[in-house]
């Protein structure tokens, strides 16, 4: 009679560095430049793609920088 499952490891999870935000699980915003903000006229506008963050989490990997490999 044997124990079926006990002290059977499970194999470690495959994982590469997220290859859209190379690994940082966020991403610069493009629009602008990772500032957050511009200064037209003398005024502030926040950057509208990143809410002024000047970087947002990966929707890749969503944040964890990593991502399973098949
Ligand atoms: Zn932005
Ligand atoms: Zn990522």
């Amino acid at each position: 009679m044997s124990i079926l499952g006990l002290g059977k490891q499970q194999p470690p999870l495959k994982t590469k560095d997220c290859p859209e935000c190379e690994g940082k699980g966020y991403i610069i915003c493009p629009e602008c430049d990772g500032k957050g903000k511009f200064y037209p006229f003398n005024s502030i506008s926040y950057c509208y793609h990143c809410n002024g963050k000047g970087k947002y989490t990966c929707d890749n990997c969503h944040g964890l920088g990593w991502v399973k490999v098949n």
